[in-house]
């Protein structure tokens, strides 16, 4: 094990002399505090170091110690629910032990060794099992099943397989190598951060991760496995999005790091987060997640490392069979902690200050994203989809980290803060948001919802499209410019807002809508639409066609309970037969 020599602390970066025996990415020990690092650059035996703990204090001359492995997490029962640094060192048991700061080089194991876990085998001695094989489950959570894989390089036969109550760093089973290898295994395994776990393969995405929130199921669908960017001005709603996606979106499992700009900005998420409701299982939704937060009281660098921390554990979890939804907020406080890294390490500075590998290192993230087939024998399915939100500077997106994650995302949706003001939520902007999705998934569509979907998405959104080009005439000549068909075009554009695009998060109805409901309270709108330009074309009022009475009903759909959806049918027959009123009298 290399054994060197501080030469000079800059800041979080250290100098070591004396480790030409390690390796790049090698984790570290620093100073008799033991405080962990990474080997970031290795010149020579001069190694540069990445400390993740508060340096102060640390002179030249202090001894440095390779470990010999890199940045690794412990991967096993105890992750979910649990809340960990940038790092996995475990935030709660930390505080317990130590108080609110971090001490420094406090060694705590990342997975409780005390806890106890019901280990029920699902392989049985004489069963042939390789990396991924499934070899038991735990009950982790109420609503979490932990399933128990064979760890990367072990491959052979069962000789023996517990049933019973083991901590995580005990065997509970024997596997037998070809060579004669017995591998002990426990239901923990390592991986190390920056590698991306393994799978058999990646498919392309073909159905969408529903999240029942109409702007965005509808207009700008995110698909299962598929990667999401959401830029966040203050106060635009962002946190509520957030929210609402992970009570909400087709996943078993949420994944969130926090990168707080403000301390307090991560404590509350830290306070939030545990007391959000899960609606789909009616326990607390932090028996389906994992909380990575870094506060602002952290060294920059293991910010850094957090994001890694995340999408690795979003891969175990993945390999297990389960959807997982991971959320990142924010990475461009993560790219800020990239660029101070780089420069401290004096590297050539790119656009902005932020290293050339700025957009690798993004897309290094996002591509450990998507749906796979996981290793094991059962050939079983597993997805992560990647939330990104990133927080320019003043809300101008034309800056390099906005830009990078933009080339990568597939969906970008895009929040307004001029939405918000007017308290339109979730204030997702339809003129600027996309979804790249939309053509992969519309056979799903077609299939599982109408065949009209992609009309009346496509319709909706060029409604929308024509509703802003005729506000720019209101506002140079005034409305009196506009003929009647137009002025309908408008009153149906605000009917799409209105009635469809503005969800409210706290009502218990509005909060969720199914793609059937959804699909029904759309074609609702829009028939209204076209049977109200027919109506014009036959000679009626545009005032008649504004004010029909249906129109309430129409306002009120987005309150019918989802088992209550025949009534849709019966607004639908009103909406005809008021029309087919109108017609005639017009017609007369
Ligand atoms: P941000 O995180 O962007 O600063 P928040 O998500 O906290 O903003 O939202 C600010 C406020 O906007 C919330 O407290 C809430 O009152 C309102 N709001 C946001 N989204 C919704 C929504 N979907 N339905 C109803 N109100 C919302």
């Amino acid at each position: 094990m290399a054994q060197g020599k501080i030469v000079k602390v800059a800041g979080s970066l250290i100098v070591a002399e004396g480790m030409s025996s390690a390796r790049m990415f090698d984790v570290v020990r620093v100073s008799k505090h033991r405080l962990i690092g990474e080997i970031l650059e290795l010149r020579g035996d001069r190694a540069s170091i990445q400390v993740y703990e508060e340096t102060s204090g640390l002179g030249p001359g202090e001894p440095v110690e390779s470990t010999g492995a890199p940045l690794s997490l412990e991967l096993g029962p105890g992750l979910i629910e649990s809340i960990f640094d940038g790092i996995q060192r475990p935030l709660v048991d930390i505080r317990e032990k130590a108080g609110d700061r971090i001490t420094r080089g406090i060694e705590l194991p990342s997975l409780s060794r005390e806890k106890k876990w019901d280990f029920v085998p699902k392989a049985m001695p004489g069963d042939l099992v390789a990396h991924g094989d499934i070899l038991g489950v735990v009950q982790e959570t109420a609503v979490v099943e932990h399933r128990i894989m064979v760890p990367k390089g072990v491959e052979g036969i069962v000789k023996s397989i517990e049933h019973g109550s083991f901590s995580v760093d005990q065997v509970v089973a024997v596997v037998e190598g070809k060579d004669g290898t017995a591998h002990q295994l426990t239901m923990m395994q390592r991986w190390p951060v920056r590698s991306g776990r393994p799978y058999q393969e990646k498919l392309t995405p073909q159905s969408p991760m529903i999240t029942g929130q109409r702007v965005i199921d509808t207009l700008f669908p995110i698909a299962s496995g598929g990667v999401a960017a959401i830029p966040g001005p203050f106060g635009s709603g962002k946190t509520v999005v957030q929210h609402q996606l992970a009570k909400w979106a087709q996943a078993d499992i949420i994944v969130y790091v926090g990168c707080g700009e403000r301390g307090n900005e991560m404590t509350d998420v830290l306070k939030e987060f545990p007391e959000l409701h899960d609606p789909q299982t009616g326990e607390t939704l932090m028996k389906r997640t994992v909380l990575i937060a870094n506060t602002s009281d952290m060294p920059v660098a293991a910010r850094e490392a957090s994001i890694y921390t995340g999408i690795t554990i979003a891969e175990y979890f993945r390999d297990m069979g389960y959807r997982v939804a991971i959320m990142a907020d924010s990475t461009s406080r993560w790219a800020e902690a990239l660029r101070e890294m780089s420069g401290r390490l004096e590297e050539m500075p790119g656009e902005e200050g932020y290293p050339a590998y700025l957009s690798s290192r993004i897309a290094e993230f996002y591509e450990r994203a998507g749906q796979v087939i996981c290793l094991g024998k059962d050939k079983r399915q597993g997805a992560i989809s990647a939330i990104g939100a990133v927080s320019p500077p003043g809300g101008d997106i034309s800056e390099p980290v906005s830009q990078a994650t933009l080339r990568i995302v597939k969906v970008f949706w895009g929040l307004s803060a001029q939405l918000a003001y007017r308290r339109h939520f979730p204030a997702i902007d339809w003129l600027l948001s996309y979804s790249l999705y939309t053509g992969n998934l519309s056979d799903w569509f077609t299939d599982n919802v109408s065949p009209e979907w992609a009309k009346l998405r496509q319709r909706t959104l060029q409604i929308l499209q024509e509703e802003s080009e005729l506000e720019e005439i209101v506002r140079l000549v005034g409305m009196d410019a506009l003929g009647w068909k137009d002025r309908l075009t408008m009153e149906v554009a605000r009917s799409i807002r209105e009635d469809y695009l503005h969800q409210n998060a706290f009502d218990d109805i509005d909060t969720y809508t199914s793609l059937t409901k959804q699909y029904r309270m759309l074609r609702l709108i829009l028939e209204y639409g076209e049977k109200g330009q027919m109506a014009l074309d036959a000679g009626v009022n545009l005032s008649d066609v504004i004010e029909l009475p249906v129109r309430e009903r129409i306002g009120r759909a987005k309150y019918i309970p989802e088992e209550s959806l025949a009534y849709f049918d019966e607004i639908e027959s009103e909406l005809a037969e008021q029309t087919g009123a109108l017609i005639n009298r017009g017609g007369l």
